[in-house]
This record gives structure tokens, sequence and C-alpha cells, in this order.
């Protein structure tokens, strides 16, 4: 019998969301070791919503300081999910991988999905050739930043440049998850929109591949966006649970588009 993680991030999808929810969602604190676990998010506590909530930005979205964010609907990297649309957003982070994203795509192709890669600079400048694959085969590439820095601990310069110089996207998805209003700011100033996640099934501890897939598909609903990793480490129960995730998700109509990046 296999222990599901109560293991939801809450969602904040963007810039225009967080405020909305920003109550729910608490960083620990807990960072990991970048040496050995390079990819390893921040360790995120929150309690599942109470109603789904995925938060999607609206025209009308106004921050904290009443300020009002319009977005383009053309802009929106969630578009996909207008009108309750029954789709999923599958996001793989820390990539490319040479060995583990083209066993990703090949799973995704198997069901015609397609995903967003946020992917690092560092590794996208390594492997070029498999930051073409994903492209080729249709899926967007989102900035996860130059190397994997926490953000909100960086001075002014430093957090710019990872920014700024990572993969050229719309989307913005910070390491571990890590943001403030500096962070979003330069987001925003860089032409982006910030991406975090409603579903983690804290892939890359990997708690086995039947943990991550009940995970996954006790939490997802319509237009959810879950957190995968193609890169960081050993990726194989990733794979796995990605077969079996889609397989059902997809027998019950659900679609996975890229996100508009
Ligand atoms: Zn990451």
């Amino acid at each position: 019998m296999t222990h599901v993680r109560p293991a939801i991030a809450v969602a904040v999808i963007t810039t225009f969301a967080a405020i909305a929810i920003g109550s729910l969602m608490v960083i620990s604190g807990e960072y990991p070791d970048s040496r050995t676990n390079p990819g390893t998010p921040i360790a995120i506590k929150s309690q599942p919503p109470a109603t789904p909530s995925i938060l999607l930005p609206s025209p009308t979205a106004t921050s904290s300081k009443g300020e009002a964010h319009p977005i383009p609907s053309s802009n929106n990297p969630l578009a996909a999910a207008a009108h309750n649309a029954k789709v999923v957003f599958l996001t793989f982070d820390d990539g490319p991988d040479p060995y583990w994203t083209p066993k990703i795509l090949q799973v995704l192709a198997k069901y015609g999905a397609k995903a967003t890669f946020f992917q690092r600079g560092d590794m996208a400048l390594t492997y070029p050739g498999v930051r073409d694959q994903v492209l080729a085969a249709g899926h967007t590439i989102g900035n996860h930043s130059v190397s994997h820095r926490q953000l909100t601990v960086l001075p002014a310069e430093k957090r710019r440049r990872e920014i700024s110089d990572g993969p050229k996207s719309r989307c913005f998805r910070p390491p571990f998850g890590a943001t403030n209003r500096k962070v979003r700011s330069e987001i925003r100033a860089a032409g982006m929109t910030q991406i975090l996640w409603d579903v983690d099934p804290q892939d890359w501890k990997r708690p086995g591949a039947a943990a991550i897939a009940d995970n996954i598909l006790h939490f997802t609903h319509r237009g959810s966006v879950v957190l995968l990793h193609d890169g960081g480490g050993d990726r194989g129960q990733t794979v796995a649970a990605l077969d079996r995730v889609l397989r059902t998700l997809k027998s019950q109509g659900y679609k996975f588009p890229a996100m508009n990046c």
C-alpha cells in the first residue's frame, strides 16, 4: 500500500495571482544542499485548498498595491485553460538532461501530450541538441534561471543576470519556487510571467513511481500545473509515473497543451 504524501503546493501561477493565495503558501526555509541535489526544490508546506483553486491571471488582476496588470490573452502562458477547459499543464524542471529528457519526450509522444520544460541556462548551453529535441517535438521552453541559485538571497546584479540571461522565454520559474517582490519585479522587467505550480508530487525525493502517480492523480484538476523534473538526478520514477498519469488522465478526457511561453 503506497502512502501518498499530502504534498500539494498551493497554486501560485503568476505574479498576478500570488497575493490571492499568499497566505496559503509557506516557504519553510528548508533549503537543500545544492552540491548534492541541484534540482531540489524548497519544501513548501501548505494545505490543499478547500476548493479547486488554480488561479489564472485575469485581465483585471490586481496586485497588493492596487496596480492593475492587464494580460492580453494572447500573451497569457496558460490561455489554454480558459473557459474551464479540461487541460493539465505538465512541466519539467532542471534539464535539459542528455539521458532523462529524451525518455520523458518518448512518453509524452506516446500519448500525444505536450509539456513545458523549465530549463537551466547552463544545462541548455551544455546540451543544445537536447534543447532542440524538446522544441522540435512541439513542446515549449521556460526559463529556470542560469544556474539554479536561490534568487531571493542574491545581490541585485546577480539576481538580474540569473533571470535575464537564462533560456529565452516568456515564462520564468524561480529555482525552488523561491520568490519575492524583487524577484517578481525583475521577471516582469525581463518581459516574462512567473509560473509556479499547484501539484507537486515531489518526484525529486524519489518516493516511488506509484506514489508520484497517485499524488498527481489525486490532486490534479482542470487547469492544474504539475511540477516534475527531467534533470537533477535519476528520473526513472518520474518516467514511469508519467506513463501511468498520462494513460489515466487521457482516458478521463484531459488534454495536455504546452504553455504559451
Ligand atoms: Zn529547479
